[in-house]
């Protein structure tokens, strides 16, 4: 039998366990509820703009880097593995995973940070919120509600990842208790993505040397076997082998530690990992340091390097003085914005508004309204 057919465990999320969507809808019968989502979510506005937003390298300077699309991808593909060695739904997983940065704003962490700042004295900004402000009220494709009407499971798994709803009671789903097993696991799965990915491109961008790789035991460990049988061969050339095992080394990690939580705690159904009182899905006490190691040498090598903190205070300036411009003239948002102020208030509204932008459209918007020769 594949793997893929194994039963799933009693504690994994299933459409008859589902707690259903907000407002009532009726679908053919056999229609796999979470099958419906992950259509509402390719068909979003929102997850077609994911290929205009930079993830880390601005996407202008190289077609080749990821996308806030292809991370998105990524983290599905991660989630899914993760799902099927844990016997629990891939459906799910990879659907939570979909969705995970369909509020995330343009030219990445910059751009996150920015509004924050913006943000700080009208109810703050962080993108797991936004994401779950996509599918609940952003997005709007069908006349009887607003939102995507999406099943509880999966908005559930947003609002507890989610560090502006971690006080009780400033979301009704962020009640304390854990997201279900899915919900952790695109959690982590995000993680792995981008600690991986991060390092692909930084190599590719010529940001990264193998001599500095070697400060990093994760990869001195998996580079070895690699660099063995390949020692003529560029750090090009053999980096796709070696990030495989990285990745591998790291499912295999969290598969065990979570196996080890489950059975520790007699996890035996979905409340069970709600009420567990911590995440079921994390990497092991002994892999935790080793992740922190690598994630802090992205930090200093990468996230830090003199070419992307200038590309982060160019995407600071823009938003910025996009931002400041329409709160000084609410008269030149887009007329379905502007009927939203009275109830969203002007700033929470001009937030959605550059949140959803593409890196693109943000470009542009800002020639438009500083540039004096560029048509309006
Ligand atoms: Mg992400």
């Amino acid at each position: 039998m594949s793997q893929t057919m194994r039963e799933s465990k009693p504690y994994a999320v299933t459409s008859v366990s589902s707690r259903g969507r907000e407002h009532s809808e009726h679908f053919p019968r056999n229609v796999d509820p979470y099958a419906i989502d992950r259509q509402r979510v390719l068909h979003s506005a929102a997850f077609r703009r994911l290929e205009y937003k930079t993830q880390v390298f601005v996407i202008s300077e190289h077609d080749h880097f990821r996308t806030r699309m292809t991370h998105t991808l990524e983290v599905a593909s991660v989630a899914r593995r993760l799902c099927v060695a844990l016997q629990v739904n891939g459906a799910v997983g990879e659907l939570i995973a979909l969705t995970h940065d369909l509020g995330h704003p343009p030219f990445g962490h910059a751009g996150e940070v920015t509004l924050a700042e913006l943000m700080v004295h009208h109810g703050g900004f962080e993108h797991n919120a936004q994401s779950l402000r996509v599918v609940e009220y952003l997005e709007h494709p069908y006349p009887a509600f607003r939102g995507l009407n999406m099943t509880h499971e999966v908005r559930e798994s947003l609002a507890k990842h989610c560090t502006l709803y971690d006080s009780p009671g400033s979301h009704p789903l962020a009640d304390g208790t854990q997201a279900p097993i899915e919900g952790q696991i695109a959690n982590l799965a995000d993680r792995i993505a981008y600690d991986c990915h991060d390092l692909e491109d930084a190599i590719g961008a010529g940001l990264l040397e193998e001599a500095d790789l070697c400060e990093v035991d994760l990869w001195t460990n998996a580079a070895e076997p690699v660099r063995k049988a390949h020692a003529h061969l560029s750090l090009a050339a053999v980096r796709r082998p070696i990030l495989d095992r990285l990745e591998a080394k790291l499912l295999g990690d969290v598969v065990a530690e979570a196996r080890r939580r489950i059975a520790a705690v007699k996890v035996a159904s979905i409340d069970d990992v709600r009420n567990c009182g911590q995440p079921v899905v994390a990497f092991s006490p002994d892999m935790e340091p080793r992740i922190a190691g690598l994630e802090s040498f992205l930090l200093e090598r990468v996230y830090r390097h003199h070419r992307l903190i200038r590309m982060d205070d160019k995407a600071r300036r823009f938003i910025t003085e996009l931002f400041n411009a329409y709160v000084v003239e609410r008269g030149m948002l887009p007329p379905r914005f502007h009927r939203r102020i009275d109830d969203q208030g002007l700033h929470r509204v001009i937030c959605d508004y550059i949140a959803g932008m593409t890196d693109r459209f943000c470009q542009d918007e800002y020639k438009r309204l500083f540039e004096p020769f560029e048509r309006m």
